[in-house]
């Protein structure tokens, strides 16, 4: 964790220099911002001088408006977990809490190695207190040991952290990578999807970046979701190739729960976002991207319209469905049906089924090349939903009433063996052969082959019917 802090902080640092430094000089435009940079890293007391005089810069990113007096102050403890020995007062500059002094003279530095080092206990390296509840992956076995310059580098990473906190819960994530340049230019995406200066209207929301409209998230993986295709947006509009940007690029993504013991609960090192962006290029073709990606999204929440209803409760199911995508770059059928009939159990008759499902579902699967997904899926979605739908169309055929029970009993089978002679039982009551080859052929993942059946027989049933989400 430490190495991939370092890397964002450069990034940070670097993205200063090239809009206070080398555009203000007007160097020859064929310079090459990152050789001037490297210039200056060379020079140690150079660039922490230069780490100095820009500090505001990164402070700016982490400064939260104070409601009584409009006064901006440095509120730290809204997005990192509290330590009971540590408070900053309101009348002190971070920075200087900070201290960047040498304490230790014979320790060496982790990051450089020069002798001289302060060892960190401060609030602010988060990662560096009680480090193994934070962040399991990170087994450095004392505390953070830094030179002074690094202690400065680190601190810079503040200005390219994004976070949100909503509720009771609070999310950070910030870009990683080998190459802060690549780094860099990612963040400069995000960076405008930041606000400019936070504010903080309410106690228990505030946030340095927002999510496109319409969408609420509470946890974490259901929040960075969203964003990134936003991103992919901005990058499209600007012409910039996301694939080329993205690779190498991780993002870290921790959150945890306020007023506990405040110990993060999630972490995770999302790497291959190339290939998710790859997959969004996709989605886009087939769908109106996030116009169409939002109701959608907002479909896989329970009790949507519900009022009263709290976000942990609404989105958890998104949040798992959002996890896999994200992780294992897969498309997770079965939280997509637990959504559904959850939300059937809620809204009855009145309930919607979620809109743009088939295209942002092939789209995906189309665009992370899942081949023989995108396969099983078509066949099984389309079984389930002419299963109903013609059925609807017959004279004389089963009703409405009946079909949707149907749907349940499907629903309660337990074991492969109960799916499929719910099936022959159903097929004989219809009257009708089914195809089932694709139900047999997949037996082993039972589970998901009834998840997408299920979810085109809702589709049918509770879809409304337009172009896209018919067969
Ligand atoms: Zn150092």
């Amino acid at each position: 964790m430490l190495w991939e802090w370092y890397q964002n902080g450069l990034a940070e640092a670097y993205l200063i220099f090239r809009d206070e430094v080398f555009s203000s000089k007007k160097i020859d435009f064929e310079a090459d911002p990152k050789v001037e940079f490297e210039c200056l890293k060379e020079d140690l007391d150079k660039f922490e001088e230069f780490l100095e005089e820009y500090k505001d810069r990164p402070l700016a990113n982490i400064k939260v408006r104070k409601e009584q007096d409009g006064e901006f102050f440095y509120d730290i403890k809204r997005i990192f977990p509290r330590s009971g020995k540590q408070s900053i007062g309101k009348d002190k500059d971070v920075w200087e809490v900070v201290n960047f002094c040498i304490k230790n003279k014979k320790a060496s530095c982790f990051i450089c190695g020069r002798q001289g080092t302060r060892t960190n206990t401060v609030l602010f390296y988060p990662f560096e207190r009680k480090v193994l509840n934070y962040f399991p992956s990170f087994n450095e076995p004392q505390r953070l040991s830094l030179c002074p310059l690094h202690q400065r580098v680190l601190f810079y990473s503040f200005g390219n952290i994004y976070y949100a906190r909503s509720d009771d819960r609070v999310i950070i994530f910030f870009p990683s990578g080998v190459d802060y340049e690549r780094i860099a230019e990612f963040s400069t995406f995000l960076k405008e999807l930041a606000f400019e200066r936070i504010s903080a209207p309410e106690e228990n929301h505030s946030a340095n970046i927002r999510l496109p409209k319409g969408v609420s998230a509470y946890f974490p993986f259901e929040f960075l979701l969203p964003l990134l295709l936003e991103v992919f947006d901005l990058m499209e509009r600007k012409q910039k190739d996301p694939v080329e940007i993205l690779s190498e690029i991780r993002i870290e993504l921790v959150s945890y729960l306020k007023g506990g013991l405040d110990i993060f609960d999630h972490y995770e090192s999302i790497s291959r976002i190339d290939e998710l962006f790859r997959a969004f290029v996709c989605l886009k073709k087939k769908t109106k991207g996030l116009f169409s990606f939002i109701p959608f999204y907002n479909g896989l929440t329970v009790g949507f319209r519900e009022r009263g209803k709290k976000l942990v409760d609404k989105n958890k199911i998104r949040e798992d469905w959002a996890k896999v995508l994200l992780v294992k770059h897969r498309v997770d059928f079965i939280s997509l049906n637990k959504a559904v009939m959850e939300n059937i159990k809620i809204y009855k008759d009145e309930y919607r089924f979620i809109p743009w499902y088939q295209p942002i579902i092939t789209g995906l699967l189309e665009g992370l090349g899942m081949k023989n997904d995108k396969e099983l899926f078509e066949k099984i979605n389309a079984l389930g939903w002419h299963l109903v739908a013609d059925e609807a169309r017959k004279t004389g055929g089963l009703g409405e009433n009946q079909l949707k029970s149907f749907l349940w009993d499907i629903f309660r089978t337990r074991t492969s063996e109960d799916f499929i002679s719910a099936l022959v039982e159903l097929q004989l009551k219809l009257g009708t052969n089914l195809d089932l080859r694709e139900v047999m052929e997949n037996k082993g993942r039972w589970r998901e082959v009834k998840a997408i059946l299920l979810n085109g027989m809702a589709n049918a049933l509770y879809g409304k019917v337009t172009k896209e989400n018919s067969q």
